[in-house]
This record gives structure tokens, C-alpha cells and sequence, in this order.
């Protein structure tokens, strides 16, 4: 790991213990919380990346409006973080709120089709262009059936991911490359089934080469990408990319699966919208359904045509493919009311020019102090890093994590009532949020960073 010469180690050690006293001392309800929690759930988290959060205990919601939310202790923050965008469409939309409790009073899931199933399909095909859909519960669930049609379809049982990746808990997925350039288990992997690198190739994102040869021996089912990689922070693809990834995987035989669960940023249509991608399955979670689990998965006519025929009707219960919530209607009528009246064209034209803001402000004061640090953004989404020019692939990615930095750069932002998505410092910004809000950010940018110098 490389970690910047600057800051001065002592100077930021000093300035976490000052953010860290700040934080305990004014939040005392969710510590409390945080102490009783830890008689009833396994590290006193309801899911355990949640101890991630800096301070050394999460603060506790009351509730959430827009681009907004208090805790419990009575303190208001803008909220970046946005759920990790299963919330990018602002906590509570009214139409969203409304749409499901009007469904919930009506039914909530059949085993059966509702209307709007259809009405969301046709949407969905205008705005990606692929034909035929399907829903899941999870973005997760929805990459792990991509890759079973695409085993399916294929015959062939190895998929390729991008080093760093993140597509959730996808067994396959769960691989980097090692100093040698091998594919070994990502740390932290829990209980593999099997060896990843029994079923995955890894190679870094934007290189050709490596991408090249992996897929040479034609037995890789699919590539499963995000077209921006956006889990090791934002990292773009290099011009020419995508059409050199289209090339391979085409010429190989091998589909391409576009995860677009968080680059869905980049617009109404996401990234494939945007540059114009050709993919053969589309999957896509979290902020389709305004925050209410849902997820759904699109395919281009040609793996529509021949994947219909091998499945036999009634055997596709068994197919590894569905859950019983999948396709509930309560999901499909929270995704009718988010694309019709709040993942709209207009709203993403309003928070994508607030990204732009949110990142002319954190330049600005990278430029004033001349911090070895870059700034990036995909649509609604914006990234710092600590490091003087945008990372190309996933290991240059993680080389420059610096883990105190981030813990003090989120703490401070918290303190000052900003919350930045864990593990990396990404923003994203919901419908509603103000200037005001995002030059806020910018002045507590600024402070957390003068207390650094
Ligand atoms: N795909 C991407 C690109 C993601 O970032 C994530 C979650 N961070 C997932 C899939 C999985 O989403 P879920 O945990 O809701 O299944």
C-alpha cells in the first residue's frame, strides 16, 4: 500500500482523536444504542460492514426526507451517502411512499403477474434498449442469474471480472489479482464454495491485453462488468474501451453482462445509455425501486431467442433462477413510481449539475492547498482520491487507499453534517438537494482539510 507523504502522520493522528472525542460526545443516544445492540446482534450491527463506519459505533437514523436524515440524537446531516444509492432517489419520495402503501393496502406479492410488470418492462426497454426483462430481489440475485444464463447459453463454466470489482455477494466475483498477477480469494471472503480462481479469470479494467488473453481460450461464459467501475472508487473507462471490450467478448463468443446498479448515475439509461453500449444482459438493483429490495435483469434478442427454447416450462422452477419474492408487486409498483416521477430525465439533469458543483468545490480547495489529490465524477456521483491523477484500474485503486485518511475525512464530513459513502470517498447526490447543501460540503471540505495542514 502507498500511502501520500501528506499528510503529516501526527498532524492527521492528532486531528482523528479531536474528530473521534468531537463525535462520542455528541452522540450519545446512538452509542447507547450501539452498546445495547450488542446484546442481540453479532457485533452489535444489524449487517456487519456497518462497524465500518468511523467514530467507533454507527449513528443511529430517526428518519429520512429527500436528500436529508436526522439521528437519533436530534442532528441533521445531508446525506452523500444516500444507502450506497439504494437511495438515490432521496429518502421517502412521495410517489415511491404513496405507490407502496396504496400497494401494500392491496397485495403485496401473488406468485402472479400485476400490470404494472409490464408497464416497468416497457420503460425499462425504451431507456436500455434490450427487449426482454425480468425481476429479482437483489442486484446481487440478478448477477448471479445473468451468469447462469450465460453458463447456460454457452456451455462454458468460467466468468471474468475486473480487479476490485464488486457486483455483491456473488461468490464468483470475489477474486483480485496478487502481486504475481494471479487470481486468488479477496480477502475477508467468507466460506467460498470453491477456490474463485476456479471459476473466474481477473484481469485489470482498460487493459487490453490482459483482457485479450484471458478470454482466448474461449471457455469464459460472460464478462461481468460495470461500465465505470464505481466499488474501489470511481474509475473510468479509457476512450475506446467499451469498444475494444465489445470486440472480445463478441469475437470469443463470450456475453457481456453490464452491472449497472451504480453507474445507473451516469443517467436515465445509464452508462449504456449514455455511451452507447451494446450489452447481451443488462442487470441493474438498489435505486430502481426507490429503496424497496428490487432488481431486475434485461436481455438483448439474441440471448432472449435462445435461451427461451432450453428452458422447459416445467422444469423452470428449478432452474436456480427466481426466488418467490422476485417479481412481487409491491417492488414492481415502488419501480413504476421511481422511473415515472423521480429517476426522471429532469432530475437527473438537476443532480448530475449538483455533482459537477459538489466536485468543482472539492477542486477548488485541492487547487487553493495543493493536495496531491484528484477529483472524478460519473453523472450524480462524485469521487475524491488521494492521489495527484485518476487511478486506471482497480490495483492502482486500492494501492492508494489510505484507511486513516478516509476515517478522518468521513468523520470530520460528519461531524459537520455531511455523510460520504463508506470505504472510499464518493458522493452521490438525490433529488432535492440544494446548492446550499453541496457548497455546505464545500466548506466543510475546506476545514477538515485546513486542520490537516
Ligand atoms: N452490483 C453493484 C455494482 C453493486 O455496487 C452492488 C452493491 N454495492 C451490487 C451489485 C449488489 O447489490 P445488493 O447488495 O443490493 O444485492
Amino acid at each position: 500500500m502507498s500511502i501520500s507523504s501528506w499528510p503529516d502522520r501526527d498532524r492527521l493522528r492528532q486531528a482523528l482523536e479531536r474528530e473521534t472525542t468531537r463525535f462520542v460526545e455528541t452522540h450519545p443516544r446512538s452509542r447507547a444504542l450501539f452498546e445495547r445492540a450488542r446484546r442481540s446482534l453479532l457485533a452489535g450491527v444489524p449487517m456487519h460492514w456497518m462497524v465500518r463506519w468511523p467514530g467507533g459505533f454507527p449513528v443511529v437514523v430517526e428518519e429520512g426526507s429527500g436528500g436529508r436524515f436526522r439521528d437519533v440524537d436530534g442532528h441533521d446531516y445531508v446525506d452523500f451517502c444516500l444507502g450506497d444509492t439504494g437511495a438515490m432517489t432521496g429518502h421517502a419520495p412521495p410517489a415511491v411512499a404513496d405507490a407502496v402503501a396504496d400497494r401494500m393496502r392491496r397485495g403485496a406479492t401473488f406468485m402472479l403477474p400485476v400490470e404494472e410488470a409490464m408497464v416497468v418492462a416497457e420503460e425499462l426497454q425504451r431507456r436500455f434498449g434490450l427487449p426482454s426483462w425480468q425481476y429479482a430481489v437483489s442486484a446481487t440475485d440478478a448477477n448471479r442469474f445473468a451468469i447462469r444464463i450465460a453458463r447456460h447459453l454457452t456451455g462454458r463454466a468460467k466468468i471474468l471480472v475486473f480487479n476490485w470489482a464488486y457486483h455483491g455477494t456473488v461468490d464468483e466475483a470475489f477474486i483480485v489479482l496478487d502481486e504475481e498477477g494471479r487470481g486468488v480469494a479477496r480477502p475477508g471472503n467468507i466460506g467460498p464454495p470453491v477456490d474463485p480462481a476456479v471459476t473466474t479469470r481477473v484481469v485489470e479494467f482498460n487493459d487490453v491485453a490482459a483482457l485479450e488473453s484471458a478470454l482466448a481460450p474461449q471457455d469464459v461464459a460472460c464478462v461481468l462488468a460495470e461500465p465505470a467501475m464505481t466499488n474501489i472508487g470511481i474509475i473510468l473507462p479509457e476512450p475506446g474501451f467499451h469498444r475494444t471490450l465489445r470486440e472480445l467478448t463478441r469475437r470469443t463468443g463470450t456475453l457481456l453482462v453490464l452491472d449497472e446498479t451504480h453507474t445507473l448515475s451516469a443517467g436515465p439509461g445509464g452508462c449504456t445509455k449514455a455511451w452507447g453500449l451494446e450489452p447481451d444482459l443488462l442487470t441493474l438493483g438498489k435505486a430502481i425501486a426507490g429503496g424497496v429490495p428490487g432488481a431486475v435483469y434485461g436481455l438483448s434478442a439474441h440471448v432472449a431467442e435462445r435461451i427461451r427454447p432450453r428452458i422447459k416450462d416445467d422444469e423452470s422452477d428449478a432452474g436456480g433462477i427466481g426466488g418467490t419474492l422476485a417479481g412481487n408487486a409491491l417492488s414492481i409498483a415502488a419501480m413504476r413510481a421511481t422511473l415515472a416521477s423521480v429517476l426522471t430525465p429532469e432530475r437527473f439533469d438537476e443532480t448530475t449539475r449538483l455533482a459537477a458543483r459538489w466536485a468543482g468545490g472539492v477542486e477548488s480547495v485541492i487547487r487553493e492547498r495543493r493536495l496531491p489529490w484528484h477529483v472524478v465524477t460519473l453523472g450524480c456521483r462524485a469521487e475524491y482520491w488521494f492521489r495527484p491523477t485518476p487511478p486506471k484500474n482497480g490495483g492502482e485503486a486500492a494501492a492508494s487507499v489510505d484507511p486513516e485518511l478516509d476515517r478522518y475525512m468521513h468523520l470530520a464530513a460528519l461531524n459537520r453534517g455531511f455523510l460520504i459513502t463508506p470505504f472510499h470517498n464518493m458522493a452521490l447526490v438525490a433529488p432535492g438537494t440544494t446548492t446550499t447543501d453541496v457548497d455546505g460540503h464545500t466548506a466543510a471540505f475546506r476545514d477538515s482539510v485546513e486542520a490537516l495542514l
